[in-house]
């Protein structure tokens, strides 16, 4: 089968022909539908030598949906055939926070080798990819698998980040959105969804900006040093209430925390290498800073059917497997509009 490949430290993503994976017990296979390109891919492409933890060569693709197509042994309770996301952060199911479902803070993944599927495990940009277990499946049901792809990671991560900071964004709170990519775009249609803030986005091209309008932000700003006085311009020297930096460069960290009003929530959620300054003086009163990572399981079936509400509009550009390519190119060159999506099996 095809599957794109990370192989070797410094190489690029190529398609290459592998066998095609056959369950053993507990996992199930899946006939991929789409997988979503994440800018994280580049983050695992970057890594040297010392720092990755898991044997390449590599499928990409952390964003997968599939068909169930043959089941392991001892696998019961799924269905043949049947449409169905993949919850990506695979942890060990047994620790405290895997029981409540929240596998992306699994206690012991690091220490049995654990990897999600695209960041260590065989991953889902290829015809078929197997899973580790039953219970990382989300039925789709009549849920359009290209659209909801994106959902799995560029919905759940915003998701669970805004989740935690729905305390503080209130009526009159302002929300600011950070990059506009395929993380931020959902992250707008997110908070509109579950805030009553103001949701102010920045990004660097006015593309990303018009994006950003038209999924539901209230005000645009350009991402530059300028920046975080415009938004205290736009808050009546307030500040933010609930601050979502899906960039996570140095610069943004430091809008992010410059536009911060007191007791506010600030997530840094992109892997850019920035770090927040923390301290008595050096952000407003009690804000809190956080690194969030991905999201739980029952995050994913809430955003799942949050987007079956019909509020949820995911823009994808999709691309055959022997465009996906060019689809690491154009994200990697700032050109891809929301998600790109690949569709290996069609
Ligand atoms: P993307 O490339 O689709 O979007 C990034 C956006 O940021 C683009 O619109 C780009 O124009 C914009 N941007 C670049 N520099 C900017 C700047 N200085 N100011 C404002 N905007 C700027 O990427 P994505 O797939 O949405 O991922 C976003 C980030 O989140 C990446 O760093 C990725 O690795 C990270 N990520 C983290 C998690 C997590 O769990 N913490 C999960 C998924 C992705
Ligand atoms: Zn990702
Ligand atoms: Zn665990």
């Amino acid at each position: 089968m095809k599957a794109v490949q990370y192989r070797e430290v410094g190489g690029k993503p190529e398609i290459v022909d592998v066998p095609e994976p056959e369950p053993g017990p507990g996992q199930v296979l899946l006939k991929v539908s789409a997988a979503g390109v994440c800018h994280s891919d580049f983050v695992v492409m970057g890594f040297s030598r010392d720092e990755i933890t898991f044997p390449l060569p590599l499928t990409l693709g952390h964003e997968g949906a599939g068909t169930i197509e043959a089941v392991g042994e001892g696998v019961e309770g799924v269905e043949l055939g049947a449409s169905v996301a993949v919850y990506g952060p695979w942890g060990c199911g047994r620790c405290l926070p895997c029981s409540r479902g929240a596998e992306n803070y699994c206690r012991r993944a690091t220490e049995l080798g654990i990897h999600p599927p695209g960041l260590g495990a065989p991953g889902a940009i290829a015809e078929y990819m197997l899973v580790d277990d039953a219970r990382h499946l989300v039925p789709l049901g009549d849920l359009d698998p290209v659209a909801a792809v994106p959902l799995t990671d560029a919905g759940l991560t915003p998701y669970h980040a805004v989740k935690s900071a729905l305390p503080v964004l209130v009526p009159g709170s302002t929300a600011v959105v950070i990059g506009t990519g395929g993380l931020g775009h959902v992250a707008i249609q997110i908070l509109r969804e579950l805030t009553p803030a103001r949701v102010v986005a920045l990004d660097v091209s006015e593309d990303k900006l018009a994006l950003a309008r038209t999924v539901g932000a209230h005000e645009t700003v350009l991402s530059d040093e300028d920046a975080a006085k415009n938004i205290l311009d736009l808050t009546g020297g307030v500040g933010a209430q609930g601050v979502f930096d899906f960039v996570g460069a140095p610069p943004t960290v430091a809008t992010a925390t410059a536009c911060a009003s007191v007791e506010a929530h600030v997530s840094i959620v992109g892997i850019g290498g920035g770090a927040a300054e923390v301290g008595f003086g050096r952000l407003a009163y009690d804000a809190s800073v956080r690194a969030p990572y991905w999201g739980s399981r029952d995050e994913l079936i809430e955003v799942l059917d949050l987007a079956r509400s019909g509020v949820i509009d995911v823009h994808v550009e999709t691309y055959p497997m022997s465009a996906a390519l060019e689809a690491y190119d154009r994200l990697h060159t700032g050109r891809v509009t929301g998600r790109a999506v690949i569709l290996p099996n069609a």
